[in-house]
């Protein structure tokens, strides 16, 4: 079964550039363009992990993070955040929120697909061994 991965960004050439580097793997890629329609998708498709841009209309991405991990649902999701304006402080302030990994724009398109496979993988051994439940 492959794996769902919902990509949180506004940004269309962006979303663009994030699919056409997760595409190869063949993974169901799921779309979400801010921060509301981010917290619907990921409550109605359940993804196996997120892409999450910081900057994002209505709700930020850190804020999405926040809400997310109170869920029993994503308390364990992997998630990456991707940013392009990171000030001193914000990755601190984005690990703490609850993402898994700190990417900063531009995207390099091959590391991208590394770090998402590593995660799923790490995921599904987790998961195996028990530690994915509460
Ligand atoms: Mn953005």
């Amino acid at each position: 079964m492959k794996e769902k991965i919902l990509i949180i960004e506004d940004n269309s050439q962006n979303v663009r550039l994030l699919k056409m580097a997760l595409r190869a793997k063949g993974y169901t890629l799921l779309e979400a363009a801010d921060g509301e329609e981010a917290l619907d998708m990921a409550i109605n498709n359940k993804p196996d992990l997120i892409i999450m841009d910081i900057q994002l209309p209505k709700v930020n991405g850190v804020e999405v993070t926040k809400k997310l991990r109170q869920m029993s649902d994503f308390k364990q999701t992997p998630i990456i955040a991707v940013t392009a304006y990171a000030m001193k402080g914000d990755e601190e302030k984005i690990m703490k929120a609850g993402c898994d990994a700190y990417l900063s724009k531009p995207i390099n398109t091959r590391q991208l697909p590394e770090i998402v496979a590593k995660m799923l993988l790490q995921r599904q051994k987790d998961s195996i061994e028990g530690n994915g439940n509460e």
